[in-house]
């Protein structure tokens, strides 16, 4: 849901594009229109609500744009999609954390900026006399204001907020560990914060309970699925020496029938060989599955067949596991 690229093609500034997809769309109606608002009597009202979507909009893009401008300083090609639950900026991996991080916290930083700007235009005394004009910038001012606030103060992924609780988390655990403190957090964060607006208002929002239900889903699904949240160019690099040795005596312990050798060689390798590439990881998770099924740790190794890249061999192992359960 918060992946998909699809969108029409809105414009292109500075090699940067932006797609609108038909959510945002359906997302602008709900503003203008407030179908559970109550707008019932037309004229001003729908003209007041497409000052607020014009509004939404321009907040949206100038978050989004923080983002864009900062990743194509660092080459990775930016494009911006409009969504029904907000904006996104797609880009290749940032080459460390750390530029990954000034990239997460360009979009907020662009969003409080606009705010700054859109209080300070709001006191000049000639523009307060145009009510639409009163109305876009008292929009822009709260849009901007609260979705920022709500981006980044909140660990929510993926949220910036999430993002940045998530970069800061590797910084002194491995990718596994912070990737399910960050999931773990990020569900628990939705929901407190959802039943906690509607304790303290005594109000309803279909639209934040949507939101708030795809982003606990999603965030489930990326528990399960194991995969790590970012992806590093580095990762594409070399592995280093320590990581070679041991997942090649992991592979011949394997080899040899060695099974408890092989899971503890893997073990040691996720918890003190650093970050490993993507193509050792693969290693690790498919000597895991195997070796965990052959010592009788059928439940362990259930999240390893998942992680595992998807081989006959990893097949027969999970087949093996669910024989042994059903016996
Ligand atoms: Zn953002």
């Amino acid at each position: 849901m918060f992946h998909e690229r699809s969108g029409y093609h809105f414009f292109s500034v500075g090699r940067i594009d932006v797609f609108v997809s038909m959510w945002y769309l359906i997302l602008m109606a709900f503003i203008i229109f407030q179908p559970f608002g109550g707008g019932v009597e037309g004229g001003p009202q729908i003209a007041e609500g497409i000052l607020y979507a014009a509004a939404v909009t321009v907040a949206l893009l100038v978050h989004e744009f923080g983002h864009a401008l900062v990743s194509r300083r660092q080459g990775l090609g930016p494009s911006i999609l409009l969504h029904g639950f907000g904006g996104l900026c797609f880009h290749e991996p940032a080459e460390t954390d750390g530029k990954d991080a000034i990239v997460v916290a360009a979009g907020p930083a662009a969003g409080f900026l606009l705010a700054v700007a859109t209080y300070g235009v709001l006191q000049i005394p000639a523009l307060q006399a145009s009510m639409p004009l009163q109305t876009f910038l008292q929009g822009l001012l709260w849009v901007s204001l609260v979705w920022n606030a709500i981006n980044v103060f909140l660990p929510i992924w993926p949220l910036d907020g999430g993002k940045l609780f998530h970069l800061l988390l590797r910084r002194g655990i491995d990718e596994s560990d912070a990737r399910d403190a960050t999931l773990r957090a990020s569900i628990a964060t939705t929901l407190l914060a959802v039943f906690g607006l509607y304790a303290l208002t005594g109000t309803f929002s279909l639209f934040i309970t949507i939101l708030a239900f795809f982003i606990v889903m999603s965030n489930w699904r990326a528990l399960q699925s194991g995969q790590p949240l970012v992806r590093r160019r580095s990762d594409a690099g070399e592995p280093d020496d320590f990581q070679v040795d041991k997942i090649e005596e992991a592979e011949a312990a394997l080899e040899s029938g060695d099974f408890d050798e092989a899971y503890r060689l893997c073990h040691q390798l996720r918890s003190t060989g650093g970050r490993l590439t993507e193509e050792i990881r693969d290693e690790v998770w498919r000597i895991l599955a195997i070796s965990a099924t052959e010592i009788g740790r059928c439940d362990e190794a259930k999240s390893y067949f998942e992680r595992a890249p998807q081989t006959k061999e990893i097949q027969r192992a999970r087949e093996k596991c669910e024989q042994n359960a059903a016996d």
